[in-house]
């Protein structure tokens, strides 16, 4: 490029003495006509290096990204790794504790109340023990269960006519105590549980 522009130019300033020498107007013609070739060939060697320059800048820069894609992808790919050793480890426990809780857990209290005549008046496991000094005067028909209504203060038997058409609760005998309902005397709780 630089080579054209300089034989450009010589070739112009040469035409030009030529033409002062020879006072031959076309020879001067052709060589303002060389000579803005060759400002033409600067003015589009220089844009050329500069698209060729923002080109390597623009490379550069997706180069660049590429590299910051890369380290990502590496950093999130290691996270998911560790991750999933995180998680076999935690899969390789055993689970007895879950088991074990659903093995123990007690049958729900609608469950029950489907069928109440069908004994539910014997004991059942609790869901946990009723405080201490309710245990001691009920004794052993703590966790007998009895049947209780919202807004009703008596205690009752499954099998009791005054839970008739009424959608009772059944929890423990203690529980009952505890929340200050009092033994129904038509179906007498208390005594046909201690007999
Ligand atoms: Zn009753």
């Amino acid at each position: 490029m630089q080579v054209v522009i300089l034989a450009l130019l010589v070739a112009a300033l040469a035409l030009l003495v030529l033409a002062l020498l020879t006072s031959n107007t076309t020879l001067a013609l052709i060589s303002i006509v060389v000579s803005v070739a060759a400002a033409a060939v600067i003015v589009r060697g220089r844009r050329l290096r500069q698209e060729e320059a923002a080109r390597r800048g623009a490379e550069a820069d997706r180069q660049a990204k590429l590299e910051a894609d890369r380290d990502e992808t590496t950093r999130v790919l290691a996270a998911a790794a560790a991750e999933a050793g995180r998680r076999a480890a935690r899969e390789s426990v055993p689970p007895a504790q879950p088991a074990a809780a659903t093995a123990s857990a007690e049958p729900s209290p609608e469950a029950a109340a489907d069928r109440p005549d069908d004994g539910a008046a014997t004991a059942e496991p609790a869901d946990e023990p009723p405080a201490a000094d309710t245990i001691a005067p009920l004794g052993r028909h703590a966790q007998s269960r009895v049947w209780v209504r919202d807004g009703h203060p008596r205690y009752h038997l499954a099998e009791c006519r005054s839970l008739n058409g009424s959608l009772p609760e059944g929890i423990p005998l203690a529980q009952a105590v505890e929340d200050g309902f009092t033994p129904c005397s038509m179906c007498d709780p208390d005594n046909k549980l201690a007999g």
